[in-house]
């Protein structure tokens, strides 16, 4: 398969250029130059195959041939080695947990997938691909957890001194080898100006192969879809399924749309944010206003210019209507988001965190104005990595579990550095 811009449809790059690249130059994203069908016998309740076979079915048209079949499905068995369960917890309600991954967020399905897939496309350049990515907490524990290990792959996470989480931070800096942490006397702001300084300079571009490991890569987006139609067929693929997905950047909402495309079917997404509710606000009024982020209690979903729905835009040729035909969009403040994680532990004694509470509202609401549908939400982090505001609102302990433990006591490594971007390109030239 072949690769163009959101902003183009004739300039082809292959898949390597893609991935290694991220980003085409014309400031656009790359889309696939068509979306493939899937034969409908997939979809037939007796079919029932697992989700490593549904990560081949659905891969398989994006990344081969020019990764090998077999190497494409080593990549997806070592990808997809945690378990990604279906819980109902009210009736016709239920929550597909994402988080059972080495760092308990959902992106670790597509940072370990872009890892490996990096890593085999690299391994064919003589040149050694230097990640690089700028941090506010979440992205690079899951890059760094992703990426380590990987022969071919170094990784420079920048990220703002004092700013992250003591359990980001540790998650992060305390794993070596081929991961490095930068810890920035700066914002993040700081973090992310230097990582695009590095991208356009020319000296340093000539010398290293530097790429990003941004949620807009082709190898990050793709790869969610595979858990859709997973969870689809646990359910026997009912005609009236709802989902409802937890969204920033969208693109876990726009890997379930990819999969709609293919022919998974689906009556309805919802598209719930928290205030920062640029897509839900564009549904409802044709207005795309971006908007500086608001801080909230679901801070992974603090984005105020929401990038992949350019993408989102590309696959529905522009077309409002026929985007509200498929997508429903809500918005929730932080009162209703604790409220939620309070009601459904006393009811249905089952615990959202607050990215998870957000998508439960949404469907809720979607689920009230059209009662007799199949509900999913998406519950992309466990609760423990939210710990103090779920603990606040819920007056209880919880258990660290031991995917988070295990790091606590390895000693933090990490090189201080001022906010200038002179160092972090002394640092790459060393
Ligand atoms: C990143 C993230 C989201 C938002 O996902 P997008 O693909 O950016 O829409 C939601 N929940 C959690 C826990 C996240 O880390």
């Amino acid at each position: 398969m072949r690769y163009h811009s959101t902003k183009q449809d004739k300039i082809f790059s292959p898949l390597s250029e893609a991935v290694i690249k991220g980003l085409p130059d014309d400031n656009g994203l790359f889309v696939p130059e068509s979306i493939a069908t899937l034969p409908r016998t997939l979809f037939d309740p007796k079919h029932g195959i697992g989700l490593e076979e549904w990560g081949m079915a659905v891969m398989k048209p994006y990344f081969t041939p020019d990764i090998p079949e077999s190497v494409l499905q080593t990549i997806i068995e070592d990808t997809l080695n945690f378990s990604i369960p279906l819980i109902e917890v009210e009736r016709n309600v239920y929550s597909l947990e994402l988080f059972h991954g080495p760092t308990l967020a959902f992106k670790d399905v597509g940072a370990r997938f872009m890892a490996r897939v990096l890593n085999y496309l690299s391994s064919r350049s003589k040149e050694r691909t230097i990640v690089l990515v700028a941090t506010s907490g979440d992205t690079g524990s899951a890059v760094a957890h992703g990426f380590f290990d990987m022969d071919n792959i170094e990784v420079v996470i920048l990220y703002p001194s004092g700013k992250v989480s003591p359990l980001q931070e540790q998650q992060m800096t305390t794993l070596g080898k081929n991961i490095h942490a930068l810890e920035v006397a700066g914002n993040f702001d700081d973090c992310q100006r230097m990582v695009k300084e590095a991208f356009l300079d020319q000296a340093l571009n000539k010398k290293l192969q530097l790429t990003s490991a941004n949620s807009i890569n082709i190898a990050r987006f793709l790869p969610q879809s595979v858990y859709y139609f997973h969870a689809l067929a646990q359910l026997g693929f009912p005609e009236n399924a709802v989902i409802s997905v937890p969204s920033g950047n969208y693109g876990n909402l726009t890997a379930g749309l990819t999969g709609y495309l293919m022919g998974m079917p689906v009556e309805k997404f919802v598209a719930s944010s928290n205030v920062n509710d640029i897509v839900p606000h564009y549904l409802a009024t044709g207005e795309f206003s971006i908007k500086p982020s608001i801080s909230t209690i679901s801070n992974a979903m603090d984005v105020g210019n929401p990038s992949n729905f350019s993408r989102i835009d590309h696959f529905f040729k522009h077309d409002l209507e026929k985007m509200r035909r498929i997508m429903a969009g809500f918005s929730f403040d932080d009162d209703s988001t604790r409220a939620a994680i309070k009601e459904v532990y006393q009811s249905f004694d089952y615990m959202l965190d607050p990215h998870g509470a957000v998508a439960y509202l949404g469907l809720k609401k979607y689920m009230d104005k059209h009662p007799g549908k199949t509900g999913i939400f998406l519950e992309t982090a466990h609760p423990a990595k939210f710990k103090d505001t779920v603990e606040e609102v819920l007056n209880t302990k919880l258990e660290i579990p031991e995917q988070l433990s295990v790091g606590m006591n390895k000693p933090k490594q990490t090189t201080l550095i001022g906010s200038n971007f002179s160092e972090l390109k002394d640092f790459l030239l060393r």
